[in-house]
């Protein structure tokens, strides 16, 4: 660990002052977090670096001391999301009585935009920091108790290093761990901040994968998602020649590891060494996450994405020729700049064609500074609203045939939690969120699932004790 790091760490624990001496209370603190699963990942390094500095964890902002929040602007609703929370905490610490620290950080505040709002009329904010100096945490929150100011620090790029976090990281779930593979991307999206928040695209060498794979392994992961803005591209700028593909075999081999996920594969650069490599390799789910966007050579030509609807469909056909049973989900965006009923309709013939497991759909949201916010065309509320209802019913209707599907077929479960009702719940290999009946003990393990219902959100079955043996990662084929 960077030893200047320690020392702040070190500084932060024994400075308990009187207030903490004279009530006996622990200082607690909590990490909300908003957006993706690099945020999640990010986060979990944040509450390790907390855990460090000597706070416990708290439950909700209400009892803690410290509240980070780590925040997403890839849409305009994501930050205004942000700024709603931000704002109620400062009624939180208006009653709490006892001194309070916000903490912003993420993706939003590589925005000089929202930047500027919260040093203009979010007083209450203790610290600011982006995506790039996480690992400087416990430095800006001693500055900040130091001072009493408001401590504001947004680095441009990644530095002299790949900011790894400064202490190890606090997993919500033993049984699962996130393991970042690359940060940034290169593609520019029009739409899309994040090159422009995230950085350049940059991969982690193989060895320091493989390194944290293990320490994960031997803590109790069974389940390890990779994660990447375009992990097809992993690899790229480093020596040694190992490419996704490689990698994936590479976590195959890992003992105490079962199952092996990622996210988020780009279409234009998927390789028919990786296509191979989910078929054959026994820990990899048979699952995929491919955003397709829009169904439109027009608008995908727009969006800066690289590959035609044909190309698209053609991918789908391979991965369900060599994986069997894969399931593909995807993201969709209505309402890009000039997109036309014709375009819309070429999104919801892809739609049935591909037919996805599951889709994100979002409305396409303007980002200032992004190429396509300049565009013209700019596509009317209330046809974005109708289009968004036809899509969604679209995708839903299709998502609930599949899942019938899987009626009467046993399918292997990894048990993620279990509610005061009996009903525990966990995730298919295909990323289905399924429901049963169980004890607690349950919770972590692989349970064998007979599938009763299958709904559109979800599936609903019941443990089946006489499946045959089959591989943790991997279901029956159906
Ligand atoms: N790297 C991933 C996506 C990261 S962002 C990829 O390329 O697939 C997650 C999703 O948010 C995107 O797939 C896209 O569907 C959506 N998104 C990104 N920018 C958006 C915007 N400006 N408006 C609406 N949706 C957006
Ligand atoms: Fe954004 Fe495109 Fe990069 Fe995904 S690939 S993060 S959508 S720019």
């Amino acid at each position: 660990m960077d030893k200047q790091m320690e020392s702040y760490i070190r500084s932060i624990k024994e400075s308990y002052d009187e207030y903490y001496r004279e009530t006996g209370r622990r200082r607690s603190a909590l990490v909300r977090t908003f957006g993706c699963q690099m945020n999640v990942r990010d986060s979990e390094g944040i509450s390790g670096a907390l855990a460090a500095m000597g706070y416990d964890l708290a439950a909700d902002e209400k009892e803690a001391d410290v509240a980070v929040l780590n925040t997403c602007c890839v849409r305009g609703n994501a930050e205004n999301k942000v700024f709603g929370h931000i704002g109620w905490l400062k009624n939180v610490g208006e009653t709490k009585g006892r001194p309070y620290t916000v903490v912003v950080c993420g993706c939003m505040a590589q925005r000089k935009d929202a930047v500027e709002r919260i040093k203009r009329s979010c007083g209450h904010v203790g610290v600011v920091f982006g995506t790039f100096n996480a690992h400087r945490l416990p430095e800006y929150l001693w500055r900040h108790f130091e001072t009493n100011r408001q401590v504001v620090e947004i680095w441009d790029s990644h530095g002299e290093a790949l900011a790894e976090g400064c202490a190890a990281p606090v997993r919500e779930k033993k049984f699962k761990a996130s393991v970042n593979v690359m940060y940034g991307c290169d593609n520019f999206c029009s739409y899309c901040v994040v090159p422009y928040v995230r950085g350049r695209e940059r991969s982690r060498p193989p060895g320091d994968i493989m390194k944290e794979v293990e320490t994960f392994a031997a803590d109790g992961a069974k389940e390890i998602l990779l994660l990447g803005q375009n992990v097809n591209s992993y690899g790229a700028g480093l020596d040694g020649g190992v490419d996704f593909a490689g990698l994936l075999e590479m976590i195959n081999g890992i003992d105490g590891i079962e199952r092996v996920r990622f996210m988020t594969s780009h279409p234009k650069d998927i390789s028919g060494r990786l296509i191979s490599a989910i078929g054959r390799l026994d820990k990899v789910c048979a699952h995929i996450h491919l955003p397709a966007q829009s169904g439109s050579d027009r608008i995908l030509a727009l969006m800066n994405r690289k590959y035609t609807k044909d190309h698209y469909l053609s991918l789908v056909a391979r991965l369900r020729e060599t994986v069997p049973g894969i399931a593909v989900t995807t993201d969709l965006i209505v309402g890009f700049p000039d997109e036309a009923e014709e375009d819309f309709e070429e999104t919801l013939d892809l739609v049935s064609r591909a037919r996805f497991n599951g889709a994100f759909t979002f409305n396409y949201s303007a980002r200032e500074g992004t190429p396509a916010a300049s565009m013209e065309g700019r596509v009317p509320d209330n046809v974005v609203r109708e289009r968004f209802d036809r899509l969604l019913g679209e995708v839903n209707g299709i998502t609930a045939e599949i899942n019938k599907g899987y009626e009467g077929k046993t399918l292997r479960v990894l048990a993620e939690s279990r509610a005061t009702n009996g009903v525990v719940t966990g995730r298919a290999e295909s990323n289905a969120i399924v429901h049963f009946k169980g004890d607690g003990e349950l919770v972590g393990e692989f349970v064998d699932v007979r599938v009763i219902e299958g709904r559109t959100f979800y599936l609903r079955g019941e443990q089946d004790r006489g499946a045959l043996p089959h591989t943790p990662a991997r279901d029956f084929v159906p």
